[in-house]
């Protein structure tokens, strides 16, 4: 069934089934890290290579967001490990997480790093493959559904439309300065859509910043908290109203904002809508 799949192994060397390599040191791990997206919610919207991957994993080495049903998949025995970045101190919390994959990995253990979403997005998972080149460890990445993509099926909405919108912005709310620093004026554009990751205490400046650059204040702006999990909410905005919105609404979950787009009508009537009538 999957004998036709092709993709990239980042391998640094791997003996094929009739390669025999005797000059491999006896000190190289043996499987590759596997750098897995687990999705934004539940284990439905992993996907089967993911979950291949967690089943026979010794080591999975977890972001906060990972939901538990998805840890559950791993075997009995598996070592699971969180990595959130809150524990593990103030003091450079990635080069630990790094330390953690390449050390795990250098005892010849099945290590899965799984992180929320899709890990080619604010992942930080540039920082992990530099460290497994440095240590000379091979790698696959494995995509998984990101949070845009969860939140659009929540709001009824497709990201591209045509003759609304024939690209889509994915933008982070923060960096390692504060607050990102974005094209403002094409962002502020009638039209525009954006999905902004990790921006829920960017909205005012956000705000500030389109409506210097002439967004026009009823430019829609939906935030969907925990999408694709059971507590799932939609708050439904405009750009005039959107940081009161939010105060009012107090989410406490990951949220993603999308700039540009409102819920389809019809989902405005279901009972997760916030719906901000002003
Ligand atoms: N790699 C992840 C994003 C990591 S950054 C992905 O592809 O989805 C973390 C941010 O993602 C959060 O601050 C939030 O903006 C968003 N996010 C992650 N999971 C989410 C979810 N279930 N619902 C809404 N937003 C989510």
């Amino acid at each position: 069934l999957c004998g036709n799949i092709s993709y990239i192994r980042h391998e640094v060397k791997q003996p094929g089934p009739d390669t025999a390599m005797p000059s491999q040191p006896a000190s190289r791990p043996a499987h590759p890290v596997a750098l897995v997206g687990a999705g934004p919610g539940g284990a439905d919207l992993l996907t089967l290579r993911a979950l291949r991957l967690i089943e026979a994993a010794d080591v999975v080495i977890h972001d906060r967001l990972v939901a538990p049903d998805i840890l559950a998949l791993a075997r009995p025995g598996t070592h699971l490990v969180a990595a959130g970045k809150e524990g593990f101190g103030p003091s450079n919390p990635q080069e630990a997480i790094n330390a953690l994959i390449t050390g795990h990995a250098r005892t010849g253990a099945r290590v899965v790093r799984l992180k929320g979403g899709d890990p080619v997005l604010f992942g930080r998972l540039d920082e992990e493959i530099a460290a497994l080149e440095a240590a000379d460890i091979a790698y696959e990445i494995v995509p998984g559904v990101t949070a845009a993509s969860a939140a659009a099926a929540a709001i009824g909405q497709s990201l591209t439309s045509r003759g609304r919108n024939s690209g889509l912005r994915l933008l982070t709310g923060h960096d390692m300065q504060g607050f990102a620093d974005h094209d403002w004026r094409a962002l502020s554009r009638p039209g525009e859509v954006a999905a902004l990751y990790m921006a829920k205490r960017a909205a005012r400046y956000v705000q500030g910043r389109l409506m210097m650059h002439g967004a026009s204040p009823d430019t829609p702006v939906t935030l969907v908290e925990n999408a694709a999990r059971p507590d799932e909410r939609i708050l439904a905005t405009t750009l005039a109203d959107w940081p009161a919105a939010l105060t009012d609404a107090a989410l406490s979950g990951p949220a993603l904002t999308f700039l540009g787009l409102a819920p389809r009508a019809a989902r405005a009537e279901i009972p997760n809508v916030i719906q901000e009538l002003a």
